[in-house]
């Protein structure tokens, strides 16, 4: 509760638009889905050795294949967990969560060729840098991919078990509430203000240069491309306000709306 509460104060700090974040439901998993299990294939000497001889090192998951496996997952599984949630709020019978941050104690990691929705269809089975802390969908809120079967409204936030991993998620629920990285151009399939008047170097939320972050929709987020510490970290640029607005004002995004007190 105390990441979620420190994540909806992160939010809380735009005026313009008003967005609110309602905790739904908490799933623990109390087992691996099958590609946890499989470890990607290592590219770099670095990850390799790491792997090998780092102490306590924490297995590497291939984020691409998280949120496109997750989404998978989510779609496949939805009538379950939705029944799950129907018994505790009625009122809320037919909707599906609007987002889902799926936190996880691997260490995220990703291959040089993966990049976003273009690398959905690769197998995403190897990685060649373990700097990336969260993936997700840029303008994945309330979207369905019907065709291959996944939901996009997920982002998946490494967490070493000391909320590190708060301000990565404010990052990926910003990607999927529909913006871009600060200094980035606007997503084809979204158009809006896009990033292009803020700097990539201020080190605010949406700073961080990821993979896939010039083009294809792909919300990576890797640590040490920012100032972690600094206190523009914890600030949205005027770039992001602007995209998050112009989204929410998107017919796709009407999910987003609830009525108090589900604000
Ligand atoms: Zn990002």
């Amino acid at each position: 509760m105390i990441y979620f509460t420190r994540l909806d104060l992160i939010f809380r700090q735009l005026a313009t638009p008003s967005i609110r974040l309602r905790l739904r439901d908490i799933y623990i998993a109390t087992k691996p889905l099958a590609f946890q299990k499989a470890e990607p294939i290592l590219r770099s000497p670095t990850l390799q050795k790491n792997n090998r001889t780092a102490e306590g090192h924490r297995p590497y998951m291939n984020a691409m294949r998280a949120i496109n496996e997750l989404g998978a997952y989510f779609y496949r599984e939805g009538g379950a967990l939705q029944g799950h949630a129907q018994q505790q709020q009625q009122q809320q019978q037919q909707q599906p969560s609007d987002l889902m941050l799926v936190i996880t104690g691997a260490d995220l990691c990703s291959d040089a060729a993966d990049s976003g929705w273009a690398s959905a269809g690769t197998p995403n089975d190897g990685c060649s840098y373990a700097s990336i802390r969260g993936q997700s969908f840029v303008g994945g809120a309330c979207r369905v991919d019907r065709r291959r079967g996944r939901r996009l409204n997920v982002a998946v936030v490494e967490d070493g078990g000391y909320f590190d991993g708060v301000l990565v998620s404010a990052h990926e629920l910003g990607h999927l509430l529909g913006a871009v990285h600060d200094g980035a151009w606007p997503l084809s399939g979204i158009l809006g203000p896009g990033g292009r008047g803020c700097s990539p170097a201020s080190g605010q939320l949406m700073a961080a240069a990821g993979p896939g972050a010039g083009g294809n929709g792909g919300g990576g987020f890797r640590k040490g491309a920012k100032k972690v510490g600094g206190s523009s970290a914890f600030t949205w640029s005027h770039c992001t306000a602007e995209q998050l607005a112009y989204y929410a004002r998107l017919p796709v995004a009407m999910c987003l709306y609830h009525r108090p007190p589900f604000m």
